[in-house]
């Protein structure tokens, strides 16, 4: 069967050249004689391709040397739970913006440990905007302010970090990190699961200001939870997870080849503005996000006749088109259009949404 064009939020496409890499090194890699799966990773060469994945991720992102970057396990969620507990006080209060579904589940882990303040919640608009930033109701001296700044389900991303708060910025990029180019000197900490942007599932990538490595509260806190005791150990406080840092890692080199990341933001913002121009121009699609907030990424779009679903997803994925099934919280389609997702992938959906239309409207 031939590859198909794969609109899938997560675990998401993979860049082809990547791919044939890893099938090239998969039996004997690197003159070991053994796949990097079976390899140790305290071996030399592993250790090579784990420093050169962090120094390419540095230079894609010009992440200052002041940042440590973790190659940890667990996911988004886990970090979920491990910022509140690390770099809160048990008497601090921890603020949240809440734009959707993802920063929904992350207040509602913290609370499990800390006071939580949501600074404001854009569930009047049922998400599909986000409350003006007049309006944010931050604590002073909150130990940080979390936000989401691509909503995976709803399609809401905020371009800009805001700038609302005197306390450290914490991210969660899952969905868009490596997108486009980001001032990282604005943030606290970035975080991001592997799955979307950066490789295969497993692998959670956080950045994190070294002087935040400091906070007291990790001093109490079990080494394997604790974001000090894995920047120290160098992220191998026990076994990380080896394949999926090495195709991180190939997916690094690819991005650098591509142009980095101002040539993916363009083309990231080419792709989205001609979905969302297809959308507007037409009485068939809706897209319910407001104008200033559309994701980049992951691009929710309704049909006029919703007893057309099924159909619309049956027939794209006989031409190859597949996983545009939106969330089931939310219904309708979403195609998410990751860094691995091509112009030519965007181009054969606008093509069939176009005779899609033509043929049911
Ligand atoms: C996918 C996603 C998550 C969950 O990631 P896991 O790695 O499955 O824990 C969290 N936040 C955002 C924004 C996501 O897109």
């Amino acid at each position: 069967m031939a590859r198909v064009f794969n609109f899938s939020a997560g675990p998401a496409a993979l860049p082809l050249p990547v791919l044939d890499q890893i099938k090239a090194d998969l039996p004997e890699w690197l003159g070991t004689g053994m796949s990097v799966m079976e390899l140790s990773h305290r071996s030399k060469e592993f250790i090579g391709v784990a420093e050169q994945a962090e120094a390419d991720l540095r230079e894609l992102m010009a992440i200052p040397d002041d940042y440590a970057v973790l190659f940890l396990q667990g996911g988004a969620t886990q970090q979920f739970a491990l910022l509140p507990a690390n770099l809160a006080g048990p008497d601090q209060t921890v603020d949240y913006l809440v734009t959707g579904a993802w920063g929904k589940k992350a207040v509602k882990e913290a609370k499990a440990l800390r006071a939580t303040n949501v600074v404001a919640d854009g569930g009047d608009s049922s998400y599909t905007d986000v409350p003006d930033p007049a309006s944010w109701q931050c604590t002073p001296g909150a130990a940080y302010l979390h936000y989401t700044p691509n909503e995976t389900i709803g399609g809401v991303e905020i371009h800009e970090p805001p700038a609302v708060s005197d306390a450290p910025l914490v991210a969660d990029m899952s969905s868009t990190i490596l997108s486009r180019p980001v001032d990282v000197s604005r943030f606290g900490v970035i975080y991001a699961g592997a799955q979307k942007n950066i490789g295969p599932a497993g692998l959670t990538i956080v950045i994190i200001r070294r002087d935040l490595l400091e906070r007291e509260a990790q001093a109490d806190l079990p080494r394997i939870l604790s974001y000090a005791a894995h920047a120290e150990g160098g992220s191998m406080l026990n076994t990380p997870p080896t394949f999926a840092w090495y195709v991180a890692g190939l997916v690094f080199s690819w991005l650098k080849e591509q142009g980095g990341l101002v040539q993916m933001a363009r083309t990231n913002q080419g792709k989205a503005e001609r979905l969302y121009s297809a959308i507007d121009n037409s009485d068939f699609y809706a897209n319910p996000v407001a104008v200033g907030y559309r994701s980049w990424m992951n691009v929710p779009f309704t049909l006029a006749r919703p007893e057309l679903d099924a159909d619309f997803l049956a027939e794209a994925k006989a031409v190859g088109l597949t996983n545009l099934k939106g969330h089931r919280s939310v219904g309708g389609m979403r195609a998410s259009i990751y860094n691995a997702v091509s112009d030519e992938a965007v181009d054969a959906l606008l093509a069939f949404m176009k005779d899609f239309e033509a043929q049911r409207a």
